[in-house]
């Protein structure tokens, strides 16, 4: 049986070091890497991992919500239909999971017109999640008896989170793994996080503090939250995007996705973590 969490974001800041302590302290087998956009990262840090079981996933945008990728091998595009999505993922050999079905932002509840989707997995639990208390409530009342596999992971976008809830499924390789969770032969684990009044706030500074370090791509000038969302027309892409932040000097406005593609390629991510250290 390993001890696996199928939902773990790595940042470019990330310290290897203290990725594989995080592992020898709680004991995982390893985890699948579900970052946004690419998966050029996830292979990396395979490479760099090789004591843990690292599966290539992705966390990608489908135009309904987040579906979960894993055991990939290539990048799959953002924004197709959810159907398309799953299409795309189950081509290359990979599992398809629903994650945080009931979080409400960005996500696709299996239900309703969603209830026929050919997800191999839920996300029944998902440790970020947990303080808002309705999500994996839903989650846990509404799909328990459905026959894919029910999952419970960390979605965790700092080290320390990694491996805070996580499954174990039975296997030695991402085939086998990835088989098993095709059948559901999956055990999950997980542990609560409480809304406590110091997670309110640290939430909410967080989400302050997100913005405030936010800088325009092209001035540097600091971004702006407003309340009203307004359609901007992308500089780099020239799509037309609904934003809630935006630059506080000029009117430049780069979309999520250009500003990512240029900040988050994987020659950028290597030159940031030579630059910083992070791979000793
Ligand atoms: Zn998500
Ligand atoms: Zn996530
Ligand atoms: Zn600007
Ligand atoms: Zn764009």
């Amino acid at each position: 049986m390993l001890k696996l969490d199928l939902h773990v974001h790595i940042k470019r800041f990330h310290r290897l070091a203290d990725i594989r302590r995080r592992l020898k302290i709680t004991g995982l087998d390893g985890f699948a890497v579900t970052n946004f956009w690419e998966i050029e990262f996830a292979r990396w840090l395979q490479r760099r991992l090789e004591d843990a079981l690292i599966l290539i996933g992705k966390e990608i945008n489908a135009r309904e919500g987040h579906i979960l990728g894993i055991g990939l091998q290539e990048n799959i595009p953002d924004y197709r239909s959810a159907e398309e999505t799953i299409a795309h993922i189950h081509d290359q050999g990979g599992v398809a999971v629903l994650p945080h079905p009931f979080l409400g932002v960005s996500s696709i509840p299996p239900i309703r017109r969603f209830a026929h989707l050919p997800v191999d997995g839920i996300e029944i639990f998902n440790y970020r999640a947990g303080p808002f208390l309705w999500p994996n409530t839903l989650a846990w009342l509404l799909t328990r008896n459905r026959t894919a596999a029910l999952l419970a992971n960390s979605d965790a976008k700092r080290v320390d989170m990694i491996g805070q809830c996580y499954n174990r499924i039975p296997g030695r390789s991402v085939p086998e793994v990835l088989a098993h969770i095709r059948e559901g032969r999956v055990q999950r684990f997980t542990r609560m996080m409480w809304p406590t009044p110091r997670w309110a706030v640290r939430t909410a500074r967080d989400v302050f503090w997100g913005y405030q370090n936010a800088f325009c791509g092209i001035c540097h000038a600091p971004l702006h939250f407003i309340w009203k969302k307004q359609t901007r027309s992308c500089m780099e892409c020239g799509g037309h995007i609904r934003t809630h932040v935006v630059c506080s000097k000029e009117a430049h406005f780069i979309c999520k996705r250009c500003r990512t593609r240029r900040d988050y390629s994987i020659e950028a991510i290597l030159a940031y973590r030579r630059e910083n250290g992070l791979d000793e």
